[in-house]
């Protein structure tokens, strides 16, 4: 076989906030021969897959499964599903991921009650308290666990604790904190939440694992229209990847992407996640000091709700910030994250996610932004 021309594209190291580098065992699982999606080999994969997710969430959930499509595919499949026209619904925004979780909310016809935090602090629950209080006619809160445009962790656990207080489901958004931060989807009591394969998984983009729990599954049995999707319905999806169901086609799942997702799942399973979420930390930790070191401060002040897979650091002023990322991206093959909205010009976004939190990617990160700004914080600190 002639395998010369085959796409080829540059060897990057991927610190930013995602895709995050592939681990090469999952490289050679997605580069298997495709089989069909109703082979019964393929089959005892997505039992596989889903017994998998189910450790990674910490669940027992009977519908864990990934979704055919991005994270955000996870999130439209956990609002259109769950959320009628007319629900009254609390969502937090303390960063991007909220404000979309919003515009789904709306554009699904919700009335959305939003609770707003600084960009860089967690989601306060004592501000989603006094909303529930303010309209005990709210059916959902809604918040994002690890808000990767700024590098905070709320507390879905007492979020979670207050929203059931006051007869509410929770939908999360864990698309960057699972299998990078803690994360007890059952003991937490989460009810609906979606994550994506591309960031602490380290897996291929384009798919999202999502778990829906039984009080959620019951709000969806009590609609009263069929929800306005096709391709996002539950239940006609939970008839491909329920186990002993009937395994009616729905759609073609991506069979290769589940390949390399169970490939990954099953790294997860051998690291452990108390290993996976320590070795996050304590990279982080290398990272962090090193920026300090430069003379950098992170963006979220309380190491406590600092993300270790999303390192936001405030960028000295006075420099040309686009400049030195794409010099470390055409010189150093380095991607680092850019600041988004608010953030934009102010802060870098270093991920270490996944297969990407390697001790050697936090010196050879350090080593290229302490060549790119020596002379510049030298300057700045002689002034
Ligand atoms: C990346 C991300 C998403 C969206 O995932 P896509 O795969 O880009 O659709 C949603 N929420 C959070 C917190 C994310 O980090």
């Amino acid at each position: 076989m002639n395998m010369q021309n085959i796409v080829k594209l540059p060897e990057r190291t991927l610190l930013g906030p995602g895709p995050s580098e592939i681990n090469p065992r999952v490289l050679v699982a997605l580069s298997q021969p495709a089989i069909g999606h109703l082979d019964p080999a393929f089959v005892s994969l997505m039992d596989e897959v889903k017994g998998l997710l189910r450790y990674a969430f910490q669940t027992s959930n009977r519908l864990t499964f990934p979704v055919s499509g991005p994270g955000s595919a996870g999130m439209e499949t956990c609002f259109v599903n769950l959320i009628e026209p007319g629900d009254k619904v609390i969502v937090a925004r303390n960063g991007v991921f909220g404000a979309r979780m919003q515009e789904m909310a709306s554009r699904i016809g919700a009335q959305v009650v939003t609770v707003d935090d600084e960009w860089g602090c967690a989601v306060d629950p004592n501000k989603i308290e006094a909303a529930l209080r303010a309209h005990p006619d709210a059916c959902a809160v809604a918040f994002v666990h690890a808000e990767t445009s700024t590098g905070a962790l709320s507390d879905a656990k007492t979020i979670s604790e207050i929203a059931h207080r006051y007869g509410c489901l929770t939908i999360v958004d864990a698309v960057t904190s699972l299998a990078g931060s803690p994360l007890y989807v059952d003991d937490w009591g989460l009810d609906a939440v979606y994550s994506g394969a591309q960031k602490c998984l380290s897996c291929v983009a384009g798919i999202s694992p999502v778990t829906i729990g039984d009080q959620a599954l019951a709000k969806m049995k009590r609609r009263k229209s069929p929800a306005r999707t096709w391709f996002h319905d539950l239940e006609l999806i939970d008839g491909y990847w329920s186990e002993g169901g009937t395994r009616a086609y729905h759609h073609t799942a991506p069979v290769n992407s589940i390949f390399a997702l169970t490939e990954a799942l099953r790294l997860l399973k051998q690291e452990g996640l108390d290993r996976a979420w320590n070795r996050h930390q304590e990279n982080s930790q290398q990272l962090v000091s090193g920026l300090q070191r430069l003379g950098l401060d992170m963006l979220v002040q309380d190491p406590a709700v600092r993300l270790p897979q999303l390192n936001a650091v405030r960028l000295p002023v006075d420099i040309d910030e686009t400049a030195i990322r794409s010099r470390l991206l055409n010189e150093k093959n380095l991607e680092i994250g850019a600041g988004l909205g608010p953030l934009a010009g102010k802060v870098w976004r270093i991920g270490l996610m996944g297969y990407s939190s390697r001790p050697e990617n936090v010196s050879f990160c350090l080593d290229a932004l302490g060549s790119e700004l020596g002379g510049a914080i030298q300057t700045a600190v002689g002034e």
